[in-house]
């Protein structure tokens, strides 16, 4: 068994594969342990308490003074996590390709090959920022960026910046810099921030909810996106509450110097951080011919309809209600053991 990747969604996939009593290694990318959580700005907190982002098996311990852990406590955890269950990780191990090889599949890797009866996908998606193709990108004059580029207000220091997106990183990036720069913050759509009192407790939830309607036959309940897009961590709600916080619809052009609108307005910036998502980092299975829509691969719960020997694991709803949040998980990664257990006819502690 290969597990590919060694963030919180390869570590769960270990964790239940381990209890399944199935032999396996995780291959991840990375110099040290923590998946992307290590790659993410100096200010980021997780949206839910310590408690409420816990994979299974091991409470997040709290973190005195800070209601919502920073990222650097969650690099911790996982370091620990993977510590205590003893998970086997290989680093820095980048899988290159997984094909086809008669009764099992080839993790070919840049430093040697696995050969596994079933592989799990766990690859996450901060590899692979999305950026939407905007007019004049090319030949704006000042910098451009990415969520995953960026790391504090101190690099922007009396800039003109404009934040592009309407979500939880694109509302956190624009509060961080709300009193540093020149922030110009430019949404699709008005930006729906939710109440106060909710955070990632309240979308974890109504993803439980919405996959129980589903479960049961009942109408769909429209789970995190009938809530809001952007949760009122203290930092957002700061800015919001200081008038810092009012969105521009988005440019439709860059200029040498700035950005343009439709209508002829103009403006200067020197950067633009476009804070405009992901797609999930699955080049590594390209050689299996699986692509369905949207870059997405079709799957039945975690499992490739089309190769029962691959699961994917936390890219998004598509591969588990939340299951690219720490606490939401647990559940895919359980269902996915239980699932390769039955695959292998019950041979257990098979190695490869
Ligand atoms: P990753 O953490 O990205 O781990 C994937 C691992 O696979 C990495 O180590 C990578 O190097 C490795 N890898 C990739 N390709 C290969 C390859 N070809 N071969 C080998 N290894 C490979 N969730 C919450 O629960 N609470 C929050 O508050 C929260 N806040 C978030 C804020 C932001 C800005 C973002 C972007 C996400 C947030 N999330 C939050 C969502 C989610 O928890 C994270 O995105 C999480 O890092 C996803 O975990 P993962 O294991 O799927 O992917």
């Amino acid at each position: 068994m290969v597990v590919i990747g060694g963030g919180q969604a390869g570590l769960a996939a270990g964790y239940h594969l381990r209890r399944a009593g199935l032999g396996f290694v995780i291959l991840d990318a990375e110099d040290r342990a923590g998946g992307a959580w290590q790659h993410t700005w100096d200010s980021l907190h997780l949206f839910s308490p310590a408690a409420y982002s816990s994979l299974p098996g091991r409470l997040m311990p709290g973190r005195p003074g800070q209601a919502y852990p920073d990222a650097r406590h969650v690099v911790a955890y996982l370091a620990d996590y993977e510590q205590r269950y003893e998970l086997s990780v290989h680093r820095p191990v980048r899988v290159r390709g997984v094909h086809r090889h008669g009764e099992r599949l080839r993790v070919e890797t840049g430093s040697g090959t696995w050969l596994a009866r079933a592989v799990v996908s766990a690859t996450g998606t901060w590899s692979r920022p999305f950026v939407p193709a905007v007019p004049g990108q090319a030949v704006f004059g000042g910098a451009q960026l990415h969520t995953v580029d960026y790391r504090r207000p101190a690099d922007f220091a009396g800039q003109r910046v404009f934040v592009v997106g309407g979500g939880n990183s694109g509302a956190q990036i624009a509060a961080d810099l709300a009193r540093t720069s020149a922030l110009t913050w430019v949404t699709p759509r008005e930006p729906r921030f939710l109440a106060d009192d909710i955070d990632g407790r309240a979308l974890f939830d109504a993803a439980s909810a919405r996959r129980r309607a589903l479960d049961e036959g009942r109408t769909d309940t429209g789970g995190v996106a009938s809530l809001g897009d952007i949760v009122a961590v203290p930092a957002v709600r700061a800015a919001r509450d200081a008038g810092l916080l009012k969105a521009q619809p988005v440019f439709t052009r860059l200029t040498p110097g700035g950005v343009a609108w439709a209508d002829g307005t103009t403006a200067g910036a020197d950067a633009v951080i476009w804070c405009t998502g992901f797609r999930p980092a699955l080049s590594h299975l390209a050689p299996l011919g699986l692509r369905g829509s949207r870059g997405h691969i079709p799957t039945l719960g975690t499992r490739a309809v089309d190769e029962p020997r691959l699961h994917l694991l936390g890219y998004g709803d598509w591969t588990g209600p939340a299951s690219a949040t720490l606490i939401g998980v647990g559940r895919p990664a359980r269902d996915a053991a239980r699932d390769i257990a039955g695959l292998l006819h019950g041979v257990h502690g098979a190695h490869g």
